[in-house]
């Protein structure tokens, strides 16, 4: 199957097209990680020039499949160093699809701030991108540029676009889409903000191409029956949001609290920040990105302030972390994120070890130039959201990350974070695949690109689970990885996964292309994909010494069931010689060359 990237040269002003064979890599996550291969040198300084941001549809994008819209961004991390990979709902990708782009790669730096635009109208593709100046949106907000650009390119056209903490290069600057929708590890933010880029706007018209359109309404069908059959593709999740997830999680005994110090809580104080509560306290609507029967976003509302959100991360990570349960002023922390740009989750991990950092007197008070961050302080919020953006006082050294912090104030295992990457809301001290899941993820601790195992153990059933199997932890984490690929690379919602298996996706995914592809197929894509991103990393300079937990998970444990739980080195070791073995990899985990060709690299 062929495809065309856009290949766009911000410093040249040159705009070019490259034909791919597909076909391997599916679309999304695998075609852009196998573009970023071509045109971004690993080695590269993130911020540098020679970054790159591959931004790739799927063959499934805009048609009927369920949450078919979603796009995929990859990118050299600045947080981390390693290979950045994200995804975004909303309805950017899909409207980026029906501009015609099937990828996007973004090179180069242009001298001055521009924006970019891209329609459907008129021949070449080539002749309908357009560079334009954005001087005058250097310096706006996510929903003031938004509004500028849909004013002057039109309502229907979908705007991508960096706030204030992109611009100056915070390194979990995120990119918005459709004002609140967020591209949101990693910094994909800082990568457009190195490059002068405010925005990307895109609008059109053009219908994805069906190979087999009555066999495809035939599968669709099937999956939205089998969708309304699970309660939390059917009601849950529109019902009470991704926070739903804050008494089941705390059930688990796996909600972080105080920089992951442990994970007890007063109920009575989680009662406060739950889902149950969003949706009594501030919700105003449920809402859905494209084509999604599921619904679970949320538009609230505090005061005058309307946005969307919080979602579970942001309501734990911006939350209890900080040993703050109040959740008007988590909301509004929330919102000011999204206006500015930046990743909920790591503002919330890189907030929370300075806080730590203050508590242990290894930064003074006077450190935090009038502004310190404290845990239980939630009065912090907003103001240190936009402190950060702006890179005032200490937002500065906070705009860092935590790993970047802790290391420049000489406490480096005060930094909850993989490969630089903060952690997300679920200890891995409960669940060893989750643990593997976060040391192995190729973007550093994340539990979308690590694979989501800990979903497991509530909607699984968390007596039937292997939940604390050190042995079953690599094939387990291995098969949420690549579920997850797949899942990224056809460009659909991890939360169709409730209810959806590969099987289901094959079906659609024949349909749509007219080629009979079977689940097997689309895991041995997955095997490759996962591969691809590994060789990203090792070019990048990163080993095994790399997929490892912070010291606080193998020495500090926490009770769960009675019992104190922790990932000692031994069995951080071994699960690592499970996971590298299965993968085909070595034991310092560069793969084999007969697992290579297994898949069929190259
Ligand atoms: S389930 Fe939620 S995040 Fe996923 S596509 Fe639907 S509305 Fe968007």
């Amino acid at each position: 199957m062929k495809c065309k990237a856009t290949v766009i040269a911000l410093g040249a002003r040159e705009i070019k097209e490259q034909e791919y064979d597909s076909e391997k890599w599916l679309g999304g996550r695998g075609l852009a990680t196998r573009i970023l291969m071509d045109h971004c040198d690993p080695a590269c300084d993130p911020l540098g020039v020679d970054n790159v941001v591959v931004m790739a549809a799927s063959p499934l994008t805009g048609t009927i499949a369920p949450t078919a819209g979603r796009g995929h961004a990859v990118f050299k991390s600045p947080l981390t160093g390693a290979i950045g990979s994200c995804n975004s709902g909303g309805k950017w990708g899909k409207v980026m699809k029906s501009a015609g782009l099937d990828a996007m790669v973004i090179k180069g730096a242009a001298d001055s701030p521009v924006y970019i635009t891209v329609t459907d109208k008129g021949g070449a593709l080539t002749g309908r991108v357009t560079i334009h100046d954005a001087t005058d949106l250097w310096g706006k907000n996510v929903h003031e540029t938004t509004a500028i650009l849909q004013e002057r390119h039109g309502k229907s056209a979908s705007v991508l676009t960096i706030g204030q903490a992109g611009e100056n290069l915070v390194r979990f600057a995120s990119l918005m889409n459709d004002k609140n929708r967020a591209y949101g590890r990693g910094g994909p933010g800082a990568v457009f903000g190195s490059k002068n880029l405010k925005a990307i706007v895109v609008s059109g018209a053009r219908k994805t191409e069906v190979a087999e359109p009555a066999r495809l309404k035939k599968s669709v069908e099937q999956s939205l029956h089998t969708m309304r059959a699970v309660p939390t593709t059917k009601r849950v999740l529109r019902a009470l949001g991704t926070a739903g997830l804050v008494h089941l999680i705390n059930m688990m005994g796996i909600l972080p609290r105080r920089n992951f110090q442990d994970c007890s809580h007063d109920e009575s104080l989680l009662d406060r920040i739950s889902g149950e509560t969003i949706a009594e306290k501030i919700l105003e609507k449920p809402g859905a990105c494209f084509n999604c029967p599921i619904v679970c976003q949320r538009h609230t509302r505090v005061g005058e302030k309307t946005g969307e959100g919080p979602e579970y991360e942001t309501v734990v990570l911006m939350g209890p972390l900080m040993d703050i349960y109040d959740l008007e002023a988590i909301t509004l922390g929330n919102y000011a994120a999204n206006e500015l740009g930046m990743d909920t989750m790591s503002l919330g991990g890189a907030l929370a070890c300075a806080a730590e950092l203050l508590d242990d007197e290894e930064i003074k008070p006077s450190d935090f130039k009038g502004f310190p961050v404290r845990f239980g302080d939630a009065e912090i919020y907003p103001r240190i959201v936009q402190m950060i953006a702006e890179r005032d006082g200490i937002g500065d050294l906070i705009a860092e990350g935590a790993r970047e912090m802790a290391r420049r104030i000489g406490r480096p295992k005060s930094a909850m974070t993989v490969k630089g990457l903060e952690i997300p809301a679920y200890d891995p001290r409960g669940m060893p695949a989750q643990a593997l899941g976060y040391m192995t993820s190729p973007t550093g601790a994340c539990h979308l690109r690590g694979g989501y195992s800990v979903g497991l153990g509530f909607f699984g059933g968390i007596k039937e689970v292997p939940r604390f199997l050190i042995r079953q932890a690599a094939l387990t984490a291995i098969n949420q990885q690549n579920v997850g690929i797949i899942q990224d690379s056809l460009g659909v919602c991890r939360f169709t996964g409730y209810a959806l298996g590969i099987e289901h996706w094959a079906r659609i995914y024949s349909a749509v292309t007219g080629k009979e592809t079977g689940a097997k197929d689309l895991e041995r894509a997955a095997d490759r994909i996962a591969t691809l991103e590994k060789i990203f990393n090792i070019r990048a300079g990163f080993s095994r010494a790399d997929d490892d937990l912070p010291p606080r998970f193998k020495t500090e444990p926490i009770i769960i069931e009675k019992k104190a739980r922790l990932i000692s080195e031994n069995e951080r070791n071994r699960m690592l010689d499970d996971y590298y073995t299965e993968r085909g990899w070595d034991r310092e985990g560069a793969p084999l060359n007969k697992a290579m060709e297994e898949i069929d690299m190259y």
